[in-house]
């Protein structure tokens, strides 16, 4: 079989981590597999660059920041080729730019344009191990450029399209996909399979076990990808484009993301066009409108509220307020202590009543829901950072997700 595998901060976490990462590899290509490999940073490490950076200047140059984090994968790479070596296989080490990965120049989260893997291929052909940085590449004038946090998971399922892989295994310090994050619910239940469908959904909605495109790419390309644990040898979730939907109960399983902020603008004179007047140049400034939610109009003015990631907070308010005063709005109000909760899964298209429950159950536990969002496989809610918890527990236990004991 042709391998592309993926190790995630934690199983190259140290050097211990590293020599038992080796042998897993090493027991495959003794198998007679051909296999490919990409890292991420060890686990803890691109947060501690991206601090050193952000204490020098809070406003680096997002160049400078890119060719620094690009560094923590060099890292492990080569150490990983180090101890492959030692243990007697040819392993080469490469950075994004010379393992071929081609992007656009935006920086801290460039898109692949290509991967030039002729050489990577041809190391896998003779047993050779070619050990690639994640979450990285170069842009047409050379520059490093970075895929976003998590973008390792990226640029394996890019590097196993490329070389045409039979299947991309992305290991990391869970066994599978769960029907929610098993971090804050023990109860949660490990899925034999998932629709890239779903994922996609999953992984959008917060649940940071796969970065979101990569599960788009994988299901563009219909490459599927096996999420495993690298601690133990046991079966994975497969991600992949089978239709898995046929006896689906209600839903499939629970996302949250603390990640959110919300803008109210009150007052707005309701004229044809305001929703672009506001949220086209909040987009032109690169950033991402989310839940969005206009009021029915009062004697001419209505209200408007919409999500955007946390990050983006500061920059969104001053822009907002800046183009209030220009419309004449009454005034702009903003949280950033929201979060949104969300449950997917396509058994939704078959069962009714599915929204009605979740917003029962929130209610049965006093929470109270600020915004309300659905899609034929999904319904989110924005509420209180402080009852993200609470709300996902419920919710996993009122629909029957819980582990059998
Ligand atoms: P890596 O460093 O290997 O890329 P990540 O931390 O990015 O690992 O992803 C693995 C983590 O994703 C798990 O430790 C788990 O807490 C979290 N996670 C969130 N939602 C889920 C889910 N539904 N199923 C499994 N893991 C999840
Ligand atoms: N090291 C990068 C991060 O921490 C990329 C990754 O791990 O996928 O986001
Ligand atoms: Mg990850």
């Amino acid at each position: 079989m042709r391998l592309v595998h993926k190790y995630g901060g934690t199983s190259v976490g140290s050097l211990e981590r590293i020599r038992a990462t080796a042998q897993l590899i090493y027991a495959d290509v003794q198998s007679g597999n051909e296999v490919a490999v990409v890292v991420s940073a060890m686990s803890g490490e691109t947060n501690r660059l991206l601090t050193m950076a952000h204490d020098i200047d809070a406003a680096a140059p997002a160049r400078e920041i890119d060719a620094l984090v690009s560094t923590g994968e060099q890292v492990s790479a080569a150490l990983l080729a180090i101890e492959l070596n030692r243990l007697g296989i040819k392993s080469y080490s490469y950075n994004g730019r010379q393992a071929g990965f081609c992007t656009d120049a935006s920086h801290a989260r460039a898109r692949i344009k290509d991967v030039k893997s002729e050489h990577l291929l041809a190391h896998m052909q003779a047993g050779e191990v070619p050990v690639v940085t994640g979450f990285q590449g170069a842009d047409e004038q050379g520059n490093i450029t970075t895929l976003g946090r998590g973008g390792s998971d990226t640029s394996a399922v890019a590097l196993a399209i490329a070389v045409k892989a039979d299947v991309c295994n992305i290991y990391t310090d869970v066994d599978g996909i769960y029907t929610t994050d098993p971090r804050i619910v023990p109860q949660a239940a490990k899925l034999e399979s998932i629709s890239y469908e779903e994922m996609l959904e999953f992984a959008s909605l917060g649940a940071k076990v796969l970065q979101t495109r990569s599960v788009g790419l994988a299901m563009r390309f219909n490459m599927p990808i096996h999420l495993r644990s690298s601690f133990e040898d046991v079966a994975g979730t497969m991600v992949t484009g089978e239709d898995i939907a046929m006896e689906r109960a209600e839903i499939t399983g629970v996302a949250y993301n603390r990640d959110e902020a919300k803008v109210t603008i009150k007052g707005i004179p309701d004229q044809p066009g305001i929703a672009a007047r506001i949220l086209g140049p909040v987009a032109d400034a690169g950033i991402n409108v989310d839940v969005i939610v206009q009021n029915v109009s009062a004697q001419g003015f209505t209200d408007m509220t919409f999500t955007v990631p946390r990050n983006d907070y500061t920059e969104t308010m001053a822009l907002v307020q800046r183009l209030c005063a220009d419309m004449k709005a009454e005034k702009v109000k903003g949280d950033d202590g929201v979060a949104k909760v969300s449950i997917i899964g396509v058994g939704m298209r078959s069962h009714a009543g599915v929204a009605r429950k979740m917003f029962d159950v929130l209610s049965n536990e006093n929470i109270n829901i600020q915004m309300i969002t659905t899609s034929e496989i999904k319904v989110t809610v924005v509420l209180d950072e402080k009852y993200v918890e609470l709300a996902v527990r419920a919710l996993h236990q009122a629909f029957d997700l819980d582990a059998a004991e």
